[in-house]
């Protein structure tokens, strides 16, 4: 049999753009190293992604997967972090099985040597993979600290069991959950049988978005069969220019240098009309310019009026990754989502953190116990907080004393989380072992 000179690579991501990024960014880093990548999205989703450069694009093939339109119709029609989009979401994803089996039968291209799948939405592909005699692996997109921690609240029989680290763990604070959080993780874990873990993971070893640098110890328990790849920090084509870019570009290049605050709570969380008026009267109140990224929400009556000058709100996507590294952003009001916080990380940008949903709250004492945040304090059990109180944290990270420290933390931050060399190391590392292990199909468990 003929040696292979490249490997192809079959990516899988979830349809959430959290979990396409890092899938991108992953398969852009691979590509650069001369692998064949295959690509699997819905044709919307292949649209919003960030151009790639020219060097790379005979490498990426996308596979546009969509069936009587279900996909291109899905974001017309209903609000994608919706319950009700769920069903749609996971019968557009069903389709990539389709294509894929296709691509496998295809006796005219390379077979691919690694089928790399996110989630348990992908349950089918281990098994597709081996039928094939192709190797699969899971990439988990949570940190080391969010697999420790949930995997074993998948054993938990209370709510309130969420809320205390085990002693196993090493975390110096023992709260992990509070009370308000933990019941809506504990709901959600009863619902979707235990989706953070990959169900039939036949694979060798696990794929995971993080770095010994970040948190060694929440690695060393999680074993060997971890992977980390590194955190990905998002890579720019330089020649990209959007109409979004330039116009946002234009309102940061007058601010002045770290002194704005960037303001966004990722992609899927729904924030009530009470929180956002608070994150409002925060804004205010801080004394910063800000970036608000709104979305599909609207602001209160007026806002926009009164901080006039001051601040931008956006309604709609906006290139995060690329603004937080923009010379004005001096500190990140975010809700904690792991790709915000690698995001804020790799730049050195100083964070706020008022987590909404799933592992976020944990993420949020993560990054505080670390020195890279301070949170949004709350009330406890109905998880309401106040405007003054955001106020009052970011005006520790933008501007007082207090945040000197956090400042400057976040400043050393950047030169480790954002070092290519650091990331190079990682991705070498993975390259090793997806060509040492390219012919030890496994069976599906
Ligand atoms: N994002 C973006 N523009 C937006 C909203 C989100 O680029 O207007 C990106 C953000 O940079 C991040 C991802 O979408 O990479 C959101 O992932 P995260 O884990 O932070 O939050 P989630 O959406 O999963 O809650």
């Amino acid at each position: 049999e003929e040696e292979a000179s490249k490997l192809h690579i079959v990516m899988l991501p979830w349809l959430a753009m959290g979990h396409l990024l890092p899938f991108f960014e992953l398969s852009k880093r691979l590509a650069l190293k001369g692998f064949e990548i295959s690509f699997f999205s819905t044709p919307s989703n292949i649209q919003r992604l960030p151009s790639i450069p020219q060097t790379i694009t005979p490498y990426i093939n996308f596979i546009s997967c969509s069936i009587n339109n279900i996909t291109s119709n899905i974001e017309n029609t209903v609000d994608l972090r919706s319950e009700a989009a769920r069903p749609l979401l996971f019968q557009a994803y069903a389709t990539f099985e389709n294509h894929l089996t296709a691509l496998l039968s295809d006796a005219s291209r390379p077979k691919p040597d690694w089928i790399i799948y996110d989630y348990a939405a992908a349950s089918w592909a281990p098994a597709l993979a081996s039928r094939f005699n192709v190797n699969s692996v899971f990439f988990c997109l949570f940190n080391a600290a969010a697999v420790n921690f949930l995997s074993h609240a998948k054993d938990y029989d209370s709510p309130e069991k969420l809320t205390t680290v085990p002693d196993s763990i090493p975390f110096p604070t023992t709260v992990a959950f509070r009370p308000f959080e933990a019941r809506q993780i504990y709901s959600m874990l009863s619902q979707k049988s235990n989706q953070t873990e990959p169900k039939t993971h036949s694979s060798q070893f696990t794929l995971i978005r993080t770095c010994k640098e970040f948190e060694s110890k929440w690695m060393d328990l999680l074993g060997d069969i971890y992977t980390p790849v590194g955190l990905l920090p998002p890579s720019f084509d330089k020649e990209e220019e959007s109409e979004t870019l330039t116009r946002i570009c234009e309102w940061l290049d007058e601010q002045k240098e770290s002194s704005v605050i960037y303001v966004a709570f990722g992609s899927e969380a729904i924030l009530t009309r009470q929180q956002i008026d608070e994150i409002a009267l925060g804004l205010e109140k801080s004394g910063s310019p800000f970036f608000w990224v709104l979305r599909v929400d609207s602001p209160p009556q007026g806002f926009e009026e009164r901080t006039v000058g001051r601040g931008l709100v956006w309604m709609g996507w906006a290139p995060q990754a690329r603004l937080l590294a923009h010379r004005a952003v001096g500190g990140f009001l975010t809700h904690g989502g792991w790709n915000s916080v690698v995001e804020g990380l790799v730049v050195g940008v100083p964070m706020v953190v008022l987590p909404m949903v799933f592992e976020q709250g944990l993420n949020a004492r993560h990054l505080v116990e670390s020195g890279y945040a301070v949170e949004v304090a709350r009330n406890d059990e109905d998880g309401s907080f106040s405007g003054e109180e955001i106020a009052r944290k970011l005006r520790i990270v933008m501007v007082e004393e207090e945040g000197e420290e956090l400042r400057k933390k976040a400043r050393k931050g950047k030169e480790v989380f954002g070092s290519e060399k650091l990331q190079e190391d990682y991705l070498d590392e993975l390259v090793k072992k997806l060509w040492e292990q390219r012919k030890m199909v496994a069976v599906p468990v």
